[in-house]
């Protein structure tokens, strides 16, 4: 079969200690794999600048200019992990055979990329990376990271485990994946709504090869709702079933009341308004908070907004 053209798209932010050395390792790579033909010489590696703001993308510049299979892709402004990675992909789909998305932080060992592409040599469209272990993660990534994996199977959202979005899509099956018309994206949760037939690589995760890390807690807070509220409807349905129930105590408290009534003692009762006022309360505001979660992201969608604002592309 022929060697498949493989673009390797890349999101940037802030990642000019880590770039030149994930450069360099993607050079030898896309080299070795030229050479035993696995990839065809057209293949591309596309550095996506989510709107740096250090030397990012001077740094893409250079390695555009001395080696043309760099292709740098600048944003405009910070557009996020997700919209960085669709941005790239959107711009390499009618180009490649297949496309491989990968950390610039390199945490995801590249070698896997061999298995990626024996599998998509076998028919697979989507070849999911998968972390055999997490021990170059902290603890406490490691513990919400799989907590937030157990919650979304709960919430009824098909996510391989451990994988994050290390990926081979093959050119069909990323068209269909850009054929989502979706603005809040969560690309983990949405891959396994293609089909398609699927296999999986693991490897050892490692550590960053430099630099920090791009996702701050509250960066990964607001990832894990994204992923919860725009693939899933069950915490506005448990909302319900919880009103429900506080709906069933209130008449059961009514009840209790009129007999406390006919009984006369009717005085003291001030401990079980005033709980009855802030249990109600609370439960109200929780689910107003989670309702407007959804309506917020109605409002988002209807505005049909780009997912990124391109300034610049190095092709
Ligand atoms: N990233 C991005 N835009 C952002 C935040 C992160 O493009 O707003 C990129 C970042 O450059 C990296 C990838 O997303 O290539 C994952 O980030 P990081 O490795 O810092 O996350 P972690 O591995 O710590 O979860
Ligand atoms: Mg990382």
């Amino acid at each position: 079969m022929k060697a498949p053209v493989l673009f390797i798209v890349i999101p940037c932010y802030n990642e000019q200690e880590a770039l030149p050395i994930t450069a360099k390792r993607l050079t030898e790579l896309t080299d070795d794999m030229i050479a035993k033909t696995i990839i065809d010489p057209a293949s591309r590696v596309v550095l996506v600048d989510d709107g740096s703001r250090d030397d990012t993308w001077r740094i893409i510049r250079e390695l555009h200019e001395a080696d043309g299979r760099f292709e740098g892709v600048k944003l405009a402004h910070n557009a996020g992990h997700m919209n960085a990675l669709w941005a790239g992909m959107t711009l390499s789909a009618e180009r490649c055979d297949c496309m491989i998305s990968i950390d610039a932080d390199l945490q995801d060992d590249v070698n896997a990329m061999y298995g990626f592409l024996e599998a998509y040599q076998n028919g697979a469209d989507v070849v999911s990376g998968v972390r055999s272990s997490r021990e170059t993660d902290t603890w406490f990534k490691r513990t919400t990271a799989q907590g937030f994996y157990r919650l979304m199977g709960k919430l009824g959202v098909e996510m391989v485990y451990n994988h994050a979005d290390y990926r081979l899509l093959s050119r069909r099956a990323l068209q269909a994946l850009l054929s989502f018309g979706e603005v809040n994206m969560f690309l983990r949760g949405m891959v396994p709504m293609l089909g398609f037939k699927t296999a999986e690589v693991y490897y050892e995760r490692g550590e960053r090869v430099a630099g920090e890390s791009k996702y701050p807690l509250k960066k990964m807070i607001a990832f894990a709702m994204e992923g919860i509220t725009s693939l899933s409807n069950k915490p506005i349905r448990y909302v319900l079933f919880l009103g429900a129930l506080c709906a069933l105590l209130g008449v059961a408290m009514a009840v209790y009341v009129i007999v406390a009534v006919a009984k006369g003692h009717t005085v003291a009762g001030w401990a079980s308004l005033m709980m009855s006022v802030w249990l109600l309360g609370g439960l109200q505001l929780m689910a107003l908070g989670l309702i407007g979660e959804y309506v917020g992201k109605i409002y988002m969608e209807t505005k049909r907004r780009p997912k990124f604002i391109l300034e610049e592309h190095l092709k």
